[in-house]
This record gives structure tokens, C-alpha cells and sequence, in this order.
């Protein structure tokens, strides 16, 4: 097959590779600034309203990342002694360092879940809303949609509903991370709203798929925000003009929503080939948005080999573990690097995993 032609690297590790668009660049020069710190940045202002308006909560509150958004939100649940529970595949209890219980003193309890969807049931019976001097007392449930390590996962809106209410019953919150929810409302129609109405703190990024170089938002009731300022320039994310960064973000609402079902379009494409040709590798039926995860194991690779090789080749990935390969689709990829990345994939679990 030989190496990629020039300009055909597909970058698959992330969709947060994504890099501003030109239109997105003159957003944000032209954008009208204040000190934000001070409440003063009229285009962040604007953001948060756009975004809690989307969304049907309160109030909202630019961040730099989406893992402050989602620490802050948890903390708005839960304090020392007290726990959050979510799936074992969790990116806020995977891949967020430990914030919960560096920053806040929560502790946290997981469950096995299969790619990371939702078990209502099972969620309800880990949780302990009120442990009294003997258990720790669950402060909050965490649900992420579309799940990252789940492989794009979209959490069925019966599902999130039937959890709302048997946390509500009793009295346990909900943090919704929505890093990907707006693949989950592309890819299903069911309105942001709907979504938002689920949970009690939702974060959402606007630097993964909508292609922002920066930020996130949380969004929540106007009394829980007011809150939120204060924890967020306590852990040093108070920014000043940074409407900059807002209007990328409004650009991004703006412009660059609906393509993601672009992404959606070429990952489900791969994910049938590549099904097709290895069924325990994938199942295109639960390739939902734009990440794609490859049972390499089942064709004989180690994940590090698998993503070594394809990366030679001009395909870039992420290994997830040691048998599952992670490929994420954004808009820095079109139909010709997909159908590159098809190929090289297609023909390395077709040879299996002994190196040549
Ligand atoms: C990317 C991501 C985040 C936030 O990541 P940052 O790099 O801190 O912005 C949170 N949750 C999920 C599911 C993610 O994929």
C-alpha cells in the first residue's frame, strides 16, 4: 500500500484536533470584549445565554475545559465525605486525574458498563441517597452522552428520563456530561432541551466535534451558577477578555452544529466496512455518532501495535486499552482521507496482528 499521498494523514485520535475555521477566526477578531471576571464580556454573556436557552436551564458559565465544567459540576452536588457514582467508563472518573477527590474530597463508585450505556437500574441500586453514619451518602449520579470510552454511545432519552425520576424521588442529583451532546442531538433530533431537562448541571464542550479551539460551558439553575463563579475563580479559571474565545464558541453554535451528521455519515460508513469484514470487531449497529472503537483484540492485534501501524500509513488513532483502538471523526476529515482510513484499517485486521 505504501505511505499516505502528502496531505492525506487522517487524524482519528481526537475531535479535538479540529482547528479554527477561517470564518470562526473572524468571529473572533471582531468580537466585542470586557473583563469577564467582572461580568463585563458582552460576547461571553451572550454565549452563556445562547447555551443555557439551548439547553432550557437558568443560567450558564463559560469555562476553559470541559473537565472544570464537569469538577465544578459536581461540586455544585457533592463536598467531603459525600460520593458521586457514574459507569467505570466515565471520563469524569477516568480521565480527569482525580479531580473529585484532589479538589473536592468526593469519593466515587463505578459499575460495569457495556460501551458505556446507561443502566438505569443498576445506577438506582449502587446509589445510597442516604448512607446516615454507616455509608457514604450518593450526592450525585453522573451520565455522559454521548459516551467517549463507551465509543460515541447515545443514551436513549427513556433511559435518562427514568433516571431523572428515580433520583429525584430521591433527592439525588444529576450532572449530565454532555461533552458530545450535541453528536447525541444530531444523530437522534431529540431537542437539546429534552436533554437538558434530564439533569440538574450539564456541561457541554464546544472544542470537541464543533470545532472551538477552546472552552466549555456549564449550565444549571441561576442560584447553582452564581455559585459556580465563585468555584471557578476559587480553581483559577476567572478569564478576562474572553469573548474572544466566547465568539469562536458562538460561531461554532452557529455555523458548525449541523455538519456534525458529516461525521456522523463517514464514521457509520467505516463502521459498516469494517463490520463487514470483521463482525467481532465492530458492530456498525452501535457506531452512533462519530467515534468508532475496534475490538483489535478479536483480529489478533494489541491495540498499541494496531494504532503503531495504522499510524504508519497515515491513519491516526488512540488506544484505549490493550485490545480497542479508538478512531473519531471531526471536520478536519473529508470523504478522501475516510476512505484512506477505511482502506488502511480494512486491510491491517484483514492480515491480523502479527507483525510482518
Ligand atoms: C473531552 C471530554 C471532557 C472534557 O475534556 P477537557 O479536555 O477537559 O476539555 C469531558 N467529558 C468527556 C466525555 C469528554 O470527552
Amino acid at each position: 500500500m505504501g505511505g499516505p499521498a502528502v496531505g492525506q494523514t487522517a487524524d482519528l485520535r481526537s475531535d479535538t484536533l479540529t482547528r479554527p475555521t477561517t470564518g470562526m477566526r473572524a468571529a473572533m477578531v471582531e468580537a466585542e470584549v470586557g473583563d469577564d471576571v467582572y461580568a463585563e464580556d458582552p460576547t461571553v454573556a451572550a454565549l452563556e445565554e445562547q447555551v443555557a436557552t439551548l439547553l432550557g436551564h437558568e443560567a450558564a458559565l463559560f469555562m476553559p475545559t470541559g473537565s472544570m465544567a464537569n469538577q465544578i459540576g459536581l461540586r455544585l452536588h457533592a463536598g467531603p465525605g459525600s460520593e458521586v457514582i457514574s459507569d467505570h467508563l466515565a471520563h469524569v472518573l477516568r480521565a480527569e486525574l482525580g479531580a473529585a477527590a484532589a479538589f473536592s474530597g468526593i469519593t466515587t463508585r463505578s459499575w460495569v458498563a457495556e460501551r458505556g450505556r446507561l443502566d438505569v437500574d443498576t445506577a438506582l441500586a449502587v446509589m445510597v441517597p442516604d448512607g446516615g453514619a454507616y455509608q457514604v451518602s450518593t450526592a450525585c449520579v453522573v451520565v455522559e452522552n454521548t459516551h467517549n470510552f463507551g465509543g460515541g454511545t447515545v443514551q436513549p432519552l427513556e433511559d435518562l428520563r427514568r433516571l431523572r425520576e428515580g433520583t429525584l424521588a430521591a433527592g439525588v442529583g444529576v450532572h449530565l456530561d454532555g461533552a458530545r451532546l450535541w453528536n447525541a442531538h444530531v444523530a437522534t433530533g431529540v431537542a437539546l432541551a429534552d436533554y437538558g431537562a434530564c439533569a440538574d448541571t450539564v456541561s457541554v464542550c464546544l472544542s470537541k466535534g464543533l470545532g472551538a479551539p477552546v472552552g466549555s460551558v456549564l449550565v444549571a439553575s441561576a442560584e447553582r451558577i452564581a455559585q459556580a463563579r465563585i468555584l471557578r475563580k476559587r480553581m483559577g479559571g476567572g478569564m478576562r477578555q474572553v469573548g474572544l474565545l466566547a465568539a469562536a464558541g458562538r460561531y461554532a453554535l452557529d455555523h458548525q452544529l449541523d455538519r456534525l451528521a458529516e461525521d456522523h455519515r463517514r464514521t457509520a460508513t467505516v463502521a459498516r466496512a469494517l463490520g463487514e469484514a470483521g463482525p467481532d470487531v465492530v458492530d456498525p449497529e452501535q457506531v452512533h455518532t462519530n467515534i468508532l472503537v475496534l475490538d483489535v483484540g478479536a483480529a489478533g492485534w494489541a491495540a498499541a501495535d494496531f494504532v503503531a501501524a495504522a499510524g504508519e500509513r497515515g491513519v491516526l488513532g488512540y488506544p484505549t486499552d490493550a485490545r480497542h483502538a479508538r478512531y473519531v471523526w471531526h471536520l478536519d476529515v473529508d470523504d478522501p482521507m475516510t476512505r484512506h482510513a477505511q482502506d488502511v484499517l480494512l486491510e491491517l485486521l484483514d492480515r491480523g496482528g502479527v507483525a510482518p
